[in-house]
């Protein structure tokens, strides 16, 4: 896995780790700056954070400027990497991205975002899938993605399915990914946008020894440092059943 080490084995109730590892800016769907997220994660006393941004094979030029405006932060108090958060293409784990821009990265995230032909999110089972299906289908995908070794992270793991369906994924399908991510070495994130319970989620993957990422998905400022205020406690988690 690539330096610098900010992936966590083990996560104590009483002391969470100050990284934000998934956040999104103005280079693409997010509505704030580079600097002013930095300055939002600095004033939320977060000591690292990953900009994960999406990128995929036919990005241009724009990532090399993006990540020189990452590299020319301030790291006095909270030092930022250069991410990218990559589609997962197909069931060989193919990623959705180009070398120049996987190797210009400190890490590497790969979540799955459409199923194999889809190309926009659909609720439910309007994709034509069944709830099951859909879940075999994002498990395989991301198993693919935790045996490519360009991969540091798992983003969102099963995320969509929670979403899709708006309930937490099954236990035995994420026990698994977590499973394969502790043999892989591959992070597991644990991500409060698609999580409704990221605690149990941490136990699970304290229990088989998986690395561990925490996102907040932030695509604004009031969002950065969302997960670590879940995990304290002090803001809600996402909530399944109240979801539309
Ligand atoms: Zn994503
Ligand atoms: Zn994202």
């Amino acid at each position: 896995m690539k330096e610098p080490l900010q992936i966590f084995q083990g996560i104590d109730r009483s002391d969470v780790p100050a990284a934000d590892f998934h956040m999104h800016t103005t280079w693409t769907d997010g509505q704030a700056s580079v600097a002013a997220m930095h300055s939002r994660a600095i004033e939320c006393g977060l000591e690292w954070v990953l900009f994960s941004e999406h990128a995929r094979r036919t990005s241009g030029e724009w990532f090399d400027e993006f990540a020189q405006e990452v590299r020319a932060l301030p790291t006095d108090s909270c030092r930022a990497l250069v991410g990218v958060e990559c589609k997962v293409d197909d069931f060989d784990g193919t990623l959705d991205a180009r070398e120049g821009i996987l190797s210009t990265c400190d890490l590497v995230m790969a979540s799955v975002h459409r199923f194999p032909g889809e190309v926009t999110f659909l609720k439910g089972d309007a994709a034509g899938y069944s709830k099951k299906e859909a879940i075999d289908l994002e498990f395989r995908l991301a198993m693919a993605a935790l045996a490519n070794p360009l991969v540091d992270i798992l983003g969102h793991p099963l995320g969509m399915c929670c979403r899709r369906f708006g309930h937490e994924a099954p236990e035995d399908a994420m026990r698994a990914l977590i499973a394969e991510a502790a043999n892989t070495g591959v992070a597991f994130e644990i991500n409060c946008h698609y999580h409704a319970d990221p605690w149990q989620l941490i136990d699970w993957c304290h229990s088989a020894g998986a690395p561990i990422a925490l996102g907040s998905n932030a695509h604004s400022v009031s969002e950065v440092g969302r997960i670590q205020r879940i995990l304290k406690g002090v803001e809600e988690a996402w909530n399944p059943s109240g979801s539309s």
